[in-house]
């Protein structure tokens, strides 16, 4: 919690507003030419526009939709009919939870935190207060963290986006109720996100896949093959933005780990992992999970891993 280094925020761009300016332009402009400029500055564009171009762009495809044609349109001046860019992506109609593992406040916590919940298999501790580097930036700062950035990228995407927590409550949810808030949500899909706390000279990331379990509420037979799917269309973008090589202590040398012990995933009825970004008590990990830059790099290849397995 101490730890307070380059931060680096996540890109996040403000919606953009139109200014008195532009509407007085929208109505100056006839129809038609306005339309070819915005054909002009918005191009094909959506996916990656910067954010200074956005505020031309949103501005600009509001206006004019109505076609061409006449040209003048007496009375108030068009309205935006909607289309904001956000809600309009690739995504649109797709619901992602992310799910950051731990949280800040379960240190203080202990006996709630403590207490066992059924997990169908058996019963586990509601939650922990996870790992930290030797430094003491914590892994559930970590998760946050990561999660906020690729709540960012895939909202710019269309997604409609949902966390387990954000920090604001005192601790938890219970390991139980994390997986509930994805099958309420009914999502498409979700990720947990965490960092590992195991011996040094331990690297590189995992996922963790839901093994088929049916035991008490436990049944993931149907999520077993989707998550299988989205887990190795994460891994792969992970280490292609990243960089990080699969672990080397845990799984099959591809970064792929199936278990059927989480109470996250066997209580899940939604295509869910987990991934171990990397290690926090190995110090060439934790220079790379301490970086701001090197977790924007985290939360994209997360983020494209879902956009990948969401769009098939
Ligand atoms: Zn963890």
């Amino acid at each position: 919690m101490s730890y307070a280094g380059p931060d680096f925020e996540p890109p996040q761009p403000r919606r953009p507003r139109r200014g008195p300016l532009t509407v007085a332009l929208a109505a100056l402009v006839p129809g038609a030419l306005l339309g070819w400029l915005v054909y002009e500055t918005v191009g094909g564009s959506g996916d990656t526009g910067g954010p200074d171009r956005a505020s031309t762009s949103t501005s600009a495809s509001a206006a004019p939709t109505e076609p061409t044609g006449d040209g003048k349109q007496p009375g108030p001046s068009p309205t935006p009919t909607a289309s904001a860019p956000a809600a309009s992506g690739p995504l649109k109609g797709k619901v992602v939870v992310i799910d950051p593992g731990h949280n800040p406040g379960n240190f203080r916590h202990p006996s709630e935190i403590n207490r066992t919940v059924d997990i169908g298999t058996n019963r586990k501790e509601c939650d922990t207060t996870g790992t930290s580097t030797n430094d003491g930036y914590t892994e559930a700062e970590f998760t946050l963290d990561v999660a906020h950035r690729m709540r960012a990228l895939l909202e710019k995407q269309g997604a409609a986006v949902k966390l387990t927590q954000d920090g604001d409550r005192p601790y938890g949810p219970c390991v139980d109720e994390r997986a509930r808030i994805g099958n309420e949500a009914k999502a498409d899909a979700v990720v947990s996100i965490h960092a590992d706390g195991s011996g040094a000279g331990n690297r590189g990331f995992h996922v963790i896949l839901p093994g088929s379990v049916r035991a008490g509420a436990a049944d993931t037979r149907a999520i077993v093959a989707p998550s299988r799917d989205l887990g190795e269309r994460v891994a792969g973008r992970f280490v292609a933005v990243t960089g990080s090589a699969p672990s080397n202590y845990a799984g099959d040398g591809g970064g792929l780990v199936t278990r059927k012990d989480l109470g996250g995933l066997n209580l899940s009825t939604v295509p869910k992992v987990f991934i171990e970004c990397g290690n926090m008590r190995d110090s060439k990990d934790a220079a790379l999970l301490t970086s701001g830059a090197w977790r924007q790099k985290a939360a994209q290849g997360i983020s494209e891993g879902i956009v990948s397995f969401l769009r098939g």
